[in-house]
Order: structure tokens, then sequence, then C-alpha cells
């Protein structure tokens, strides 16, 4: 393989720009020539693209967001979209493909691999929601911002003897909320994987007062409740002061971790080995301290469960 690509498309997360940098890099070394696509798959569509060096990659690694841009595009999810941006790489010949994105950008990494391009798939995103990889890369970024947010609201919680929400990111996916729950030493952690009653909040809150918790932390996932509504409900069930805080973007940016650099570095590493050594059409996963090659039609379309051990211990530590 002599021309490879990089695209970093979906969601921006931090730690995209390390592995937009590892990719560059390893590629080099082992003689392969890398370009960079711009604004994700909308960009490849429009042919808007160059060739990356290793000074184009100096001064990311730190940088949360993606120097290469990202985007959504509608027009790639159809075949003609897809066709388009496939030829295009083609006119370059570009062969080989590095799609860092949450499970859209691999999805349509896979429809790419059926025209031809050999791809090879990293799990970037917040949401930590990717099958097939312990951790996705801009997770730990993001919890510890939500974490953060969460001690900081502590604080304040503390202060007033108030009932504190917290809601965080994480889409349908509970992973960011359980993570910072449990860090933070969250009272409640609702999570969309494991149903909830409102009713039942309230009287744990109640009973927590009784037992001489004098505030509490709520950590609520996006896709488990509006952390505004279910405010407002406790309020006027229990007479409890409740204040919310929807933390939003935030979690999306920021320099990326220790743990981030390092997972987006290792993984592009060998996702560019993959593809010179001849292997494609897989994702690069992350488990059990090892990179492992997932069949990218394996790792998209399925949803990653929460660890039921970790929301276990994060209910027995709440007493
Ligand atoms: P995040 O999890 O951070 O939102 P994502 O990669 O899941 O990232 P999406 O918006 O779902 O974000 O997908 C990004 C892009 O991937 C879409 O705009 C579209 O161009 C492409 N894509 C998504 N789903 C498909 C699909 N089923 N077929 C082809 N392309 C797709």
């Amino acid at each position: 393989m002599k021309k490879i690509a990089v695209i970093t498309s979906g969601g921006d997360c931090p730690g995209m720009n390390a592995a937009i940098r590892a990719v560059v890099r390893v590629a080099l070394t082992c003689g392969v020539e890398v370009w960079g696509i711009r604004n994700g798959y909308a960009g490849m569509i429009d042919d808007d693209m160059a060739k990356l060096d290793s000074r184009s990659v100096g001064d990311i690694i730190q940088k949360g967001g993606t120097f290469l841009g990202t985007a959504r595009s509608e027009e790639f999810k159809t075949l003609k979209g897809q066709q388009k941006a496939a030829d295009n790489l083609q006119a370059h010949g570009i062969e080989g493909l590095v799609v860092i994105g949450g499970d859209g950008s691999l999805t349509g990494a896979k429809q790419l691999s059926e025209l031809g391009i050999k791809i090879v798939g990293l799990p970037g995103t917040i949401d930590n929601d990717i099958w097939g990889t312990d951790y996705t890369i801009g997770f730990d970024t993001a919890v510890n911002t939500a974490l953060d947010a969460i001690n900081k609201l502590r604080d304040t919680a503390s202060a007033h003897g108030r009932v504190m929400l917290v809601e965080v990111m994480g889409r349908a996916c509970g992973w960011i909320a359980l993570t910072a729950g449990l860090a933070g030493g969250a009272e409640i952690i609702l999570v969309p994987e494991q149903p909830f009653s409102s009713d039942d909040v309230c009287k744990k809150l109640v009973e927590s007062r009784s037992k001489g918790k004098k505030y509490s932390i709520i950590v609520v996932a996006e896709g488990a409740s509006s952390a505004i509504d279910l405010g407002k409900y406790i309020s006027a069930k229990t007479g409890l002061e409740t204040r919310v805080s929807v933390i939003g973007h935030i979690q999306r940016g920021g320099a990326p971790t220790v743990a981030d650099r390092l997972l987006a570095s290792r993984l592009a590493e060998r996702a560019v080995r993959a593809l010179v050594d001849g292997r494609s059409d897989i994702m690069i996963g992350y488990q059990s301290n090892q990179c492992v090659e997932v069949p990218i039609a394996d790792a998209v379309g399925k949803k990653k469960d929460i660890d039921p051990e970790l929301y276990r211990l994060a209910d027995v530590l709440s007493q």
C-alpha cells in the first residue's frame, strides 16, 4: 500500500488530533503517503483533501476537536454519495482509509469498504458506546470534565443542603453518567439501560435525609431523563430544594487526558500497520489493555451495554 487517507467524522471528541498525528507519523515511517480529508464524509464527496506530512500534525496532540474538521453528511448516506466519495479517493490513488468516529461514521466506513476502499476504523466518540472496544477515544476526557463539574457542584450542594441534579451527555448510553457518577460519589445515577421511577428517586432522597445525609448529588444521563423535568418533580413531590446543571457540550471539548492520548496513539498505530500488512475492513478496539482487530461488520449497529459490575458498585457505595 503506497497511499492512505485519514478522516474524522460525526461528533468531534478529544483525542482525534492525537489519532491523526499517529496515523500520519506511523504511515510515513512505513514509507506510506498520507492524505487528510477535511470535514468528514462531506469533504470526501467534495474532494476536499490534501497531502499531510510530519509537520502538518505538529502541535496538535494536546488540542481537543479535530484539526481536519468533522461534519455530518446526509448525502454520504446514499449510495450515490458513497460512490462519489470512493471515486474521489481512487482518483487520488488512495487505497486505504483510516476513519475515526462513532457508530454512524464506522457504518459509513463499512459501506465504503463494499465499494473497494480498504478501511480501518477507530472508535472515536465521547459516548463509549461502540461494541468491540472497552474504551473509545474521547471518553476519558469527557468523563473527567463531567467529574470536575460534579466536584464543583458538590461544594455548593453541600453548602446549601440541596439536591443537585447533573445532566451529562452520552446519547442513548449511560457510560459517562455511570463512570463520572461513581467517581464523583453520586447518591443516585440514572442511566437509560436501567429503568427507574421518579417516585422511587424521591423516596430514596427522603430516606437518605432521614439517615443524616445533608445533600444529594444525582447524575442523570441525557438518554435517561431530562434533569430539568426531574428536578421540578422532586421539589414538588418532596419539598426538597433542587438545582439542575446541564453540562452540555463542554464535555466534548478540552485537552485530551493522558489516557485518551495514549489510546488514540496506540489504536492509530495498529490501524496503519494493519493496512500496511494487508488487513482491512476492521475496527481497532481496545480490550483488556490490548489493541485488537474486530471485523467492522461486527462492531457497527450494536449497542455496548454498561458494565453491570460498575452499576452494582455505584449502588453499594451510595448508601
Ligand atoms: P457520534 O457518536 O459522536 O455522534 P457518529 O459517527 O455516530 O459520531 P453520526 O452523525 O451518526 O455520528 O454519523 C456521522 C456520519 O457518518 C453521518 O453524517 C453520515 O455521513 C455517516 N453515516 C452515518 N450513518 C450512516 C449509514 N447508515 N450509512 C452510511 N453513512 C452513514
